[in-house]
């Protein structure tokens, strides 16, 4: 029984799935058999254990990761989570979504991903300053604005990239504020990254509700997470007008048929750190928030959360994947069957990493733009990333999914940059 399970788990993985799809995508396209052998696994990987001293007078021992996935379009680049899930396996997983996101979008960096296996909310701010620290030491040599370029990701903030600018600083005696982005903007970073993946998701789920019918005024919206990523898109479907139904976090959901008050709610979570205690909606469980009946579902949290199990029941008429890897492909091909869309994360959550790069650009010119730029640019690159794959699907992969057709559109343009780089 147990030992099924663990198949079943295994099976249902949506990280796995990536490096399927990428084969597929190789031989639709008849690319190289050469793309595939280079994009299965990242060129280089390194893994470090890092002492911190902890509150308690102790030292503890970490385990970082950083993959360097592929560099064949630039520099690589892509988060660094603190997480109890983090492994070896899941950041070499995630390097390569770097890869086929930056590829899809058009900004001209490769993948990477880092990770430290904690859990970041029971350290104190000292022990994560001394890990995020401690990250830095064990890297450093990997990291630089033209080599590799780290970002946050799940529970690592701008905080802790000012404490990592601050030491490789320290290391390098060289203030180089683009060796990372998603920066505090005190410290070199761009206005409007905080936002940006939230943002950049709006601006696809806006292209692909007029392609499903759905108007936007009075829309339900489901989301799955109110960190960074999920109370700010929060925010802006409810700019659009949507109604904002139910959200949920670790603490639990809420339901409001009229439409939460996200204002209100955000401040809320700003203040406590959680939904929890929120008084206008009715307390839900957070697995009910899935298969509630909406316009727009948008899982906005962890990988493997829309599985062959829910996957039935769920009833919303478009999933935009806020998240990276929130799907299982079980998941996937039940609601192509069902004919329910889906916009898949290399290009609903690419959002951030343009910002990022714009970060990168404004550090390397030391010369910085004004809100309105920032999110005038990076609409303008979401919603031609969007249609650009839309097009794609109808005319080179016609009748598969928009998953197919994003990861097809980026490793045919990896596979030109290679050809013409000499790498097969
Ligand atoms: N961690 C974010 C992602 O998964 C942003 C990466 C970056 O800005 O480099 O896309």
């Amino acid at each position: 029984m147990e030992k099924g399970q663990i198949t079943e788990k295994k099976k249902e993985d949506s990280f796995g799935a990536a490096e399927r799809r990428v084969r597929e995508s190789v031989e639709r396209l008849q690319l190289s058999p050469a793309v595939y052998e280079f994009l299965k696994k990242p060129l280089h990987f390194a893994e470090a254990s890092i002492p911190v001293k902890m509150d308690h007078g102790g030292v503890e021992l970490f385990t970082g990761y950083r993959a360097q996935h592929n560099n064949v379009l630039g520099p690589f680049k892509g988060g660094i989570r603190f997480h109890p899930g983090v492994t070896a396996e899941s950041v070499k997983a995630l390097s390569l979504l770097m890869t086929l996101k930056c590829a899809l979008v058009g900004v001209p960096f490769g993948g990477g991903k880092g990770g430290v296996t904690c859990n970041s909310l029971q350290l104190s701010p000292g022990e994560k300053e001394r890990l995020s620290r401690g990250y830095i030491r064990a890297f450093s040599y990997l990291f630089g604005p033209e080599i590799d370029i780290p970002a946050p990701d799940l529970f690592t903030d701008g905080q802790v990239m000012a404490w990592m600018v601050d030491e490789y600083y320290n290391i390098t005696r060289r203030y180089l504020p683009g060796m990372l982005t998603g920066k505090p903007v005190e410290v070199g970073g761009s206005v409007g990254r905080k936002e940006a993946t939230s943002r950049g998701c709006v601006y696809v789920a806006r292209e692909a509700a007029k392609l499903s019918g759905i108007t936007l005024e009075g829309a339900t919206v489901v989301i799955q997470g109110c960190g960074n990523v999920g109370g700010k898109a929060a925010q802006f479907f409810s700019e659009l007008g949507c109604r904002v139904i139910s959200v949920c976090d670790i603490s639990g959901g809420l339901y409001c048929a009229e439409g939460l008050a996200v204002p209100d709610l955000l401040g809320h979570v700003q203040e406590t750190g959680l939904i929890e205690g929120f008084a206008g909606g009715e307390k839900i469980a957070g697995e009910e928030l899935l298969t509630m009946e909406c316009d727009i579902l948008v899982p906005a949290a962890m990988e493997n959360q829309l599985t062959a199990a829910n996957a039935p029941e769920i009833k919303a008429r478009l999933v935009v994947e806020a998240a990276n890897a929130p799907t299982t492909p079980e998941a996937e091909q039940i609601l192509s069957e069902r004919g329910i869309p889906l916009v898949p994360d290399i290009l609903a959550n690419s959002g951030g990493v343009t910002v990022s790069y714009f970060e990168w650009v404004q550090n390397n010119q030391g010369l910085y733009w004004d809100l309105e730029t920032v999110n005038q640019r990076l609409e303008k690159m979401m919603v031609e990333a969007f249609h650009t794959v839309h097009r794609f699907n109808r005319e080179k992969c016609p009748g598969g999914t928009m998953r197919e057709a994003a990861y097809g559109y980026a490793v045919q343009r990896l596979a030109e940059a290679m050809r013409l780089r000499g790498w097969f």
